[in-house]
């Protein structure tokens, strides 16, 4: 029995007969297979939006995207960050986080991957000689977690050795697997960022359903550090409960001393937010979630975030603990508005 646990596999006609299709296959054997003609129209039944979503995550989509396969990434006005572009190598995951943006984007909610490699490469490629006097910053994991299928589709392999060819630009792989077996084979090239989502215990055992423990991910990225690669930290979504300070606390000692923070590129903190149709799946998949048993304010770009004064309380209790363990660490904000990230300034860096 695989890891993903799977019950069903569609595959596009179209890509049936594709090299990295027949990879997956090899690997995921005596699983029902259906062919499809367009993986947007799959449709999954089920009793209850909650049924219907435990059951899409039992499966695997393999499809051929057509075109959009490197975006631009830019933050709605009145939120800071900088323009990146990110790879569409697939859509949702086989984890099922409660705080999943996903579950409100997609038509459905089948973990699917992108078996066409060739023309993902070719659209980064020309992305990258299109910006090539530009130190530009690609990223994996926006729409589908970049490791969540890498031991299926190697596509973390070709990725590496691409981006290895061009040292100016920088590629962030986003994670929250143990999928690291590809890394740990590869060389490492120095423009290669892995970054891990880390949550405290507490959070993962209520929010990020079937999702490695903190554990689990610790060990992951020590063992790629080790392997020579930089590392990411990202706690995001930053989840407010009565006694959150402990666990992060707790957490960020435990993540300082394990990794070595020379080769750590930075620690990136996002308070939770959601908007409005997000909610409403949330509270349609479980009436009774304290995820949203907060104060939330809307805010700029439509996204309902903590009101402000909480939030920046809560950055700065992270900042605060971070600074102490590590002088010299980049800690930044993610999807933050500029009154935030001033009055965070003299932590930031
Ligand atoms: S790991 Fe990321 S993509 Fe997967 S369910 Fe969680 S938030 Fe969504």
């Amino acid at each position: 029995m695989s890891k993903y646990q799977l019950k069903r596999i569609f595959i596009e006609k179209d890509v049936a007969d594709s090299s990295v299709t027949r990879q997956i296959l090899s690997i995921l054997s005596d699983i029902e297979i259906e062919y499809i003609d367009d993986y947007k129209n799959i449709n999954v039944d089920g009793a209850t939006t909650d049924d219907v979503f435990k059951k899409s995550k039992e499966c695997l989509a393999i499809a051929g995207k057509k075109g959009g396969l490197v975006k631009e990434f830019r933050c709605r006005g009145g939120i800071v960050g900088n323009t990146e572009y990110f790879i569409s190598h697939g859509n949702n995951c086989s984890f099922d986080c409660e705080y999943c943006f996903l579950q409100c984007y997609f038509d459905n909610a089948v973990p699917t991957v992108f078996v066409n490699h060739d023309e993902i490469l070719d659209e980064i490629k020309n992305v990258l000689l299109a910006e090539a006097e530009k130190r530009i910053v690609f990223h994996a994991g926006e729409l589908c977690d970049a490791m969540a299928f890498d031991d299926l589709t190697g596509l973390s392999c070709k990725l590496i050795q691409l981006f290895s060819e061009y040292p100016n630009a920088r590629l962030e792989l986003r994670t929250k697997t143990t999928t690291i077996e590809n890394l740990l084979n590869l060389k490492p090239a120095d423009n290669i960022v892995v970054s891990w989502t880390f949550s405290p215990q507490v959070i993962i055992d209520n929010h990020e359903h079937k999702a490695p423990s903190l554990e689990e991910r610790l060990c992951a990225a020590v063992d790629v550090q080790k392997a020579g690669y930089n590392i990411g930290i990202c706690l995001d979504p930053i989840i407010l409960r009565d006694d959150w300070f402990d666990h992060y606390k707790a957490m960020l000692e435990m993540l300082i001393e394990r990794l070595n923070m020379e080769s750590v590129k930075f620690i990136s903190l996002g308070g939770f937010r959601y908007l409005p149709s997000l909610s409403k799946v949330i509270k349609e998949r479980d009436p009774q979630t304290n995820l949203l048993l907060n104060e939330f304010v809307p805010c700029v770009d439509g996204k309902h975030r903590y009101f402000r004064p909480i939030r920046v309380e809560a950055y700065k209790e992270i900042g605060t603990v971070i600074r102490a363990l590590n002088k010299d660490v980049k800690i930044s904000l993610c999807m933050e508005t500029p009154e935030v990230w001033n009055s965070m300034k003299d932590i930031l860096k």
